[in-house]
C-alpha cells in the first residue's frame, strides 16, 4: 500500500498534506527517504527551536525516558518545578506556570483563570474575552471562539461558548471594552493571520490601560515566545507586563508541551483545574533542556548574530522581486514576506518546494519563515540561495 493511500485510508483526512517522506533532520535540514535534502524554515511550524537532531535535546529525552516518563500531577514532578523556576528567571517578573499540552491548552487555561477573576474580584461578574480580528488562538471549541477569523467559525460546529468578541484594531478594542470585559487577548506578532506585528508603543498604551481598568492583559506568545523574538518573550522586547502569558510550541523543542503563566498567583485552587498529561516528567525535562540550549545560545550573542543575518538575507530577497512582494513583516525569526496575492504565495510555496526549500502560508497572502533559532549561516545562505532560483520561475 503506498503511503498516500495509507494515510487516506487510515488517518481522517484533516490535513492537506506533501506526502514527502522525511526520515532524518540535522538543524534546519531535513532528508527524504530518497535521500534529497531540504532547507527547514519552518520548523515544524515554530516548534523544533533548538533544530532537528538535537543531540543535547536528544541525550535529555532519552536519560528521562529510561528513567521516568509520567506519574501524574498526584506527585511532586521534580523537572517540572525546575522548568518553572526556569520560566520565573527568564520572565523577569513574580509569575508561576501551569503545565497543558499544546497552546490551545495553555489559552484554555490562560481564559478560565480570567473567568475565575473577574468572579472573585467584582461584585458583578465580568466574563467577556476580547480579543483581535486576524487573531490565532487555537482548535478547541472554545480557543476557535476566541479566534478572530470567521472562516474559523464553521456552523457545523455550533453552539459555541459565550463570552468572546472582535475588535478590528487596537484602537477599537478601547471603545468594545464594556462593564463584563475581564480580559483582552492577544499576539504581539500576530502569527497564523499575516505575521503582523504590533507597533510598542501603541501595546505599552493598551497594557496601562487595561491596568488601570483592572482588565487582564492575556498575551498569546504561544508562537512569538521561547526566544523566537529574540527575547524570551516578545512580551520583554514590548516592555510590558501581561497578567497572562501563553507558550507552547517552541518550548520543549518538539516535545508536546503548553505553559500558562501568570503573576496571578492566587486565582486558581487545588481541584480547580489540571491535565493527565501536562507537566509530566517527559515534556518538562525536554522543556528545561531546551531553554538551557537557547538561554546559553542567547547569551553567546549567536541568536542575536542570526537573527540580523537573516534579515538581511530576507531582505535582499525581498527586493530582489519587487513584481512578487509587497513588504517584509515581523520581527527576530518570526517573519513574512507579503505576496502581492494568494496566488504568487501558492506559487512561492510550491517553487520553493521543489527547489529544496520548506516554507509557510500564513493569512491570506503572506509567505512565513520560522526557521529553527539554531538555523547555521550557511543553512541560511543554501536557504536563500534556493529561494532566488525559485522565485526566478514564477510566472505571474
Ligand atoms: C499555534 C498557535 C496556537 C495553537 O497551538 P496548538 O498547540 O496547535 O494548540 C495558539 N496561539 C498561537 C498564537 C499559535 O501560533
Amino acid at each position: 500500500m503506498n503511503h498516500e493511500l495509507m494515510d487516506k485510508t487510515y488517518v481522517l483526512n484533516t490535513y492537506t498534506r506533501n506526502y514527502v517522506n522525511f526520515k532524518q533532520g540535522i538543524n534546519a535540514t531535513l532528508f527524504d527517504e530518497n535521500g534529497k535534502d531540504y532547507i527547514d524554515f519552518t520548523s515544524g511550524i515554530g516548534v523544533v527551536s533548538v533544530g532537528h537532531g538535537n543531540k543535547r535535546l536528544a541525550d535529555a529525552i532519552s536519560d528521562q525516558a529510561r528513567n521516568l516518563i509520567h506519574t501524574s500531577n498526584l506527585y511532586f514532578i521534580e523537572p517540572q518545578a525546575k522548568l518553572a523556576k526556569k520560566i520565573h528567571e527568564l520572565v523577569g517578573f513574580d509569575v508561576a506556570t501551569f503545565f497543558a499540552n499544546s497552546g490551545a491548552e495553555a489559552n484554555e487555561g490562560a481564559i478560565k483563570l480570567a473567568r475565575k477573576y473577574g468572579e472573585k474580584k467584582f461584585k458583578n461578574k465580568k466574563y467577556k474575552v476580547l480579543t483581535l480580528e486576524h487573531s490565532f488562538h487555537g482548535r478547541t471549541i472554545t480557543t476557535v471562539k476566541a479566534t478572530g477569523q470567521d472562516n474559523f467559525h464553521k456552523s457545523y460546529f455550533s453552539p459555541y461558548p459565550e463570552g468572546f468578541s472582535y475588535s478590528k484594531t487596537l484602537n477599537e478594542l478601547y471603545t468594545d471594552i464594556d462593564d463584563a470585559t475581564v480580559a483582552v487577548m492577544l499576539e504581539l506578532v500576530q502569527g497564523e493571520g499575516g505575521v503582523k506585528a504590533f507597533e510598542k508603543e501603541e501595546i505599552q498604551k493598551l497594557a496601562k490601560f487595561l491596568k488601570e481598568k483592572e482588565i487582564l492583559l492575556i498575551v498569546d506568545e504561544v508562537q512569538s515566545g521561547v526566544f523566537r523574538s529574540g527575547e524570551f518573550l516578545a512580551s520583554t522586547l514590548y516592555e510590558i507586563e501581561p497578567d497572562i502569558i501563553t507558550l507552547a510550541k517552541g518550548l520543549a523543542g518538539g516535545v508536546p508541551i503548553g505553559a500558562v503563566i501568570t503573576k496571578h498567583k492566587d486565582i486558581l485552587e487545588a481541584g480547580d483545574h489540571g491535565s493527565t498529561f501536562g507537566g509530566n516528567f517527559l515534556s518538562t525535562r525536554a522543556g528545561l533542556e531546551t531553554l538551557d540550549i537557547l538561554e546559553s545560545y542567547k547569551q553567546s550573542g549567536m541568536l542575536d548574530e542570526a537573527l540580523l543575518y537573516f534579515e538581511q538575507k530576507l531582505k535582499s530577497i525581498f527586493k530582489a522581486f519587487p513584481a512578487l512582494f509587497e513588504s517584509v513583516e515581523g520581527l527576530g525569526l518570526m517573519r513574512g514576506l507579503r505576496c502581492k496575492d494568494g496566488d504568487i504565495l501558492g506559487k512561492a510555496i510550491a517553487k520553493a518546494f521543489e527547489n529544496g526549500v520548506l516554507v509557510l502560508k500564513a493569512g491570506k497572502n503572506t509567505l512565513r519563515f520560522l526557521p529553527p533559532l539554531t538555523i547555521s549561516k550557511e543553512e541560511m545562505d543554501e536557504g536563500f540561495r534556493r529561494l532566488e532560483n525559485a522565485f526566478k520561475t514564477i510566472v505571474l
